[in-house]
């Protein structure tokens, strides 16, 4: 173990960057999260993303934050994200229910479910293989607050049981935007919010989302343009919220929404 790579702290970028640092014990959370990833990355494919510094900002830092109104407190200085809180207003304290769409590796829902033990966090992804690690990675960080589901968006979303019935949807490279609202609204109780993580972003896309959101039931909020720390890399988050009740005959069937977007 001594000879793996080791994961960076970077707690003064944490600060800079989102006025917010992890403790201790998450930051030890983090680091076995990453040796875990690159000892099942030897079986399975689960992420390209292997370099410490790397590791740290694509996958640690971006899956944080897009949390970040619900993380602050205090009095941020930095303006995106004195924007970001004005825009989107949270109740910090109350636990939520959040469902990582297309988890894949664990992003963003891992990152999540370490930084607040409170929330419960469901990891829903189509391939089983997947999640069979996840799981194992879940048991041995100690990981209370996450369960797995082995489903398409498409079929939750219009199960009874899970429609509806979370309060916070996060969906990171699962497909274009509007697939991705039609793939969150349906999961998601009145009130409660989506966020769509982007790499760039354009109007023709806001445009394209912006033109679905009202049949889905869903507003958008604000687009937050975030600068990666250490690459200066540039990323959006899309906060959605969802303010009517979703029509029934969304999410469609299976792969409808992938090859025909609305
Ligand atoms: N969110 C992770 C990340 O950002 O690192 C993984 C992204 S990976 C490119 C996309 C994942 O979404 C895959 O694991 C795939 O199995 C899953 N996926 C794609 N479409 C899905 C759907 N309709 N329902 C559930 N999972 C889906």
């Amino acid at each position: 173990m001594s000879n793996s790579p080791q994961l960076p702290s970077r707690s003064e970028v944490w600060l800079q960057t989102l006025g917010w640092q992890p403790s201790l014990e998450q930051e030890r959370q983090f680091a076995r999260l990453f040796q875990q990833i690159l000892q099942v990355n030897q079986q399975l494919n689960l992420t390209r993303i292997t370099d410490p510094q790397d590791f740290w900002e694509k996958h640690l830092w971006d899956s944080v934050v897009g949390i970040a109104p619900w993380l602050l407190h205090g009095s941020v200085t930095l303006s995106w994200l004195q924007s970001l809180l004005s825009n989107v207003s949270v109740d910090r304290a109350l636990p939520l229910r959040v469902v990582d769409i297309g988890t894949g590796g664990g992003f963003p829902g891992l990152p999540i479910a370490i930084l607040k033990p409170t929330w419960q966090v469901t990891l829903l992804d189509s391939t089983q293989k997947k999640l069979t690690f996840l799981e194992q990675m879940t048991a041995e960080l100690g990981l209370e607050n996450v369960g797995m589901c082995c489903d398409r968006a498409e079929n939750l979303g219009q199960h009874p049981s899970d429609r509806e019935s979370f309060d916070l949807a996060l969906i990171r490279a699962v497909g274009p935007a509007s697939v991705c609202a039609e793939y969150a609204l349906p999961l998601l109780t009145l009130k409660g919010y989506a966020v769509l993580y982007r790499g760039q972003w354009t109007d023709k896309e806001q445009q394209a989302l912006s033109a679905v959101l009202p049949q889905l039931g869903g507003e958008l909020i604000t687009v937050a343009q975030v600068n990666m720390p250490l690459s200066q890399g540039v990323r959006h988050c899309i906060y959605l919220r969802k303010h009517q009740p979703t029509d029934p005959k969304f999410p469609r069937r299976v792969g409808v929404p992938a090859r025909k977007p609305l």
